[in-house]
């Protein structure tokens, strides 16, 4: 999924939903250190616990890129969007891990944060360029992989610039190097093509449960910023266009995450909020899984919406082009090394 920069990311801040990460953290280092005890495995000057995140995160990688790989022939004229998610969503379950955030399939002008309703009968037209972007997550790590499909085979150009701007961004990511300056190769890559970056769609760095970890890949040449380190693990996602070159929020939100726990007044936001808590944590889900458990169409939205409004929910609206331009995204998950950085989602 991609980060909108109009919206700032603080985090989860000092709230409840904290400190249960951090609880979820403590537990994960307890885990290990037991683990390390027995195999004697964790190498020396790495603290054991990144290394056990390193390798979740490896493990998330390598299972999103074989679902991205398997999930390509689904996308054809007639498949039903309700069926590719659900596809998608079962194949990571098959592969003992569980979605990082629910499949997004986002058609031509949408940019994003599309998923199927419960009920959804859309099916994929003749012509469409189909954005499909998936999570898998392991323990919380996340790997987060995106490719668009032109099933007009119309719109080649649109696609190699958000392909070679995801190129280049990996070629010049190293530690040192300010994220500005990879916005800056993602932005002459894409316009090399004739055509324009979504300015305010980026990339975003990735922790445990945090999909969203504070320091955002811009899509444009910006100034200066937060500078590589090496171990950080970065989602870098270009998004090219022939339309504005920005997104706006629609009125659809299908997709959301818990940002902060409290009481609310209705018995069912209740409900749905310890469900979530308890299945998703601090990671986005679909309204389309909570229907899995909560029936009711009608209480189950009148919960999401008392959550969302007294600010326990954070929703994440699907994007649309400003322009209705036609949209195209590459994304892969990428960790930084001594002097390269190195593709997590690869098999
Ligand atoms: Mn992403
Ligand atoms: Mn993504």
């Amino acid at each position: 999924m991609a980060d909108e920069d109009s919206q700032s990311q603080i985090g989860l801040g000092a709230s409840e939903a904290d400190v249960h990460a951090k609880g979820a953290h403590e537990h994960a280092e307890d885990e290990l250190e037991a683990h390390a005890h027995d195999e004697g495995e964790v190498e020396e000057g790495e603290s054991p616990d990144e290394a056990e995140i390193l390798k979740n995160f490896e493990k998330a990688g390598k299972i999103a890129r074989r679902v991205s790989d398997d999930s390509r022939k689904l996308i054809l004229p007639g498949e039903s969007l309700l069926d590719i998610a659900e596809s998608v969503e079962k194949m990571i379950e098959d592969a003992g891990a569980k979605p990082g955030f629910p499949t997004n399939i986002s058609i031509n002008e949408i940019a994003a944060h599309f998923t199927p309703e419960w009920d959804c009968e859309t099916l994929l037209g003749e012509k469409d360029i189909v954005k499909i972007d998936l999570g898998v997550h392991i323990d919380g790590c996340i790997g987060d992989i995106a490719y668009t499909i032109d099933l007009s085979d119309e719109h080649g150009k649109l696609l190699e610039a958000s392909q070679n701007a995801l190129n280049a961004a990996i070629a010049c990511a190293k530690p040192g190097v300010k994220v500005g300056e990879i916005g800056g190769a993602i932005e002459d890559e894409i316009k090399k093509l004739g055509f324009k970056p979504i300015e305010n769609l980026t990339g975003h760095m990735l922790r445990p449960y945090m999909l969203h970890a504070g320091v955002e890949i811009p899509n444009v040449r910006v100034s200066g910023g937060y500078e590589l380190q090496e171990g950080d693990i970065f989602a870098i996602e270009p998004f090219a266009t022939d339309g504005s070159g920005r997104v706006n929020d629609t009125s659809q939100v299908e997709i959301f995450s818990i940002e902060q726990t409290r009481n609310t007044r209705m018995r069912q936001s209740r409900q749905v909020l310890s469900y979530a808590l308890e299945n998703y944590f601090t990671l986005p889900f679909a309204e389309r899984w909570l229907h899995k458990k909560f029936q009711s169409k009608l209480l189950l939205s009148a919960a999401l919406k008392e959550l969302m409004g007294s600010g326990i929910l954070r929703p994440y609206p699907v994007l649309k082009e400003a322009d209705n331009g036609l949209v195209s995204q590459a994304e892969l998950t990428v960790v930084i090394e001594k002097d390269s950085a190195r593709v997590l989602t690869k098999l």
